[in-house]
């Protein structure tokens, strides 16, 4: 895929890998629509693009809101290519006396949002033979203590995005998924446990973590191959982190 002219829609592109990859996209001719709650992120976002940006109120966990945004980035732009299935939380915490609304708050967000967003998009990714992109995490190959909810939702969108592999990789859509080890962003900022937050930054203290662009250069890079090429999977991690 040459980007020059493609269409994307980049959920969760009001910051960290979301933002970074919408502005790699657009970077790289792509006409990009991004998808988020914070609508005022979203438009300064837009005013540092190169290239043409429609910006969509988003809310993932809301399949009505998902199938709007994809219904509106087609109207807009006539077409899509590629859907990149970035928007997620991470709230870490240990199973025992954990608040169980941050584990439905994660099921919704990273499983059941990103499974709709790929249910809206995907009728016209087979007409675009387009590509779905889905953020997932080294937390979606490896399970740590403390991590019990978020890695239940990232292998779980693993085993999704490899079934949405096999059923329509011969029809020419292409599916690629991305694992980050340790990036730096907002997502740590959000964990309620005092000790897991803690934990998060003596860790992003210790090593040289990864860049939002390291990874927003992967996604170009994936989504850049010629047709017959389907990078399937993209583990990265810090050099820094075991
Ligand atoms: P950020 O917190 O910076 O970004 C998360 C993005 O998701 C924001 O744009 C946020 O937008 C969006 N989002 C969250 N909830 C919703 C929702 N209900 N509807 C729409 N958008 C939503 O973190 P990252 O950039 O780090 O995270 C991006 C992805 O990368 C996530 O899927 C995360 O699991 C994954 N990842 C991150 C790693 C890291 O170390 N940072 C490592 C491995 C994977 P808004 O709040 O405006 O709605």
């Amino acid at each position: 895929m040459n980007l020059e002219g493609k269409i994307v829609l980049v959920t969760g592109a009001s910051s960290g890998i979301g933002q970074a990859t919408a502005l790699a996209l657009s970077q790289a001719g792509a006409k990009v629509a991004v998808g988020a709650r914070r609508a005022d992120r979203l438009k300064l976002l837009a005013e540092d693009a190169p290239g043409e940006i429609l910006t969509l109120d988003l809310d993932v966990t809301d399949q009505q809101s998902i199938q709007n945004a994809v219904a509106a980035t087609v109207g807009h732009f006539g077409r899509l290519d590629a859907l990149v299935n970035n928007a997620g939380i991470m709230l870490s915490g240990m199973i025992l006396g954990a608040d169980t609304t941050e584990w439905s708050r994660m099921v919704d967000t990273n499983l059941l949002g990103s499974m709709y967003a790929v249910h809206a998009a995907l009728p016209h990714l087979l007409e675009s033979k387009g590509t779905v992109v889905q953020v997932s995490s080294t937390s979606g190959r490896i399970a740590s203590a403390a991590g019990a909810a978020y890695s239940a939702t990232k292998f779980g969108i693993t085993g999704f995005i490899e079934s949405l592999r096999q059923e329509v990789t011969t029809q020419g859509v292409r599916v690629v998924v991305v694992e980050p080890g340790f990036v730096s962003t907002e997502l740590a900022g959000h964990i309620t446990d005092p000790a897991m937050q803690a934990m998060a930054k003596t860790m992003a203290d210790s090593i040289r973590t990864l860049q939002p662009d390291d990874i927003a250069a992967a996604v170009v890079y994936a989504l850049n191959q010629p047709d017959h090429v389907s990078v399937n999977e993209l583990l990265i991690r810090p050099t820094d982190q075991l």
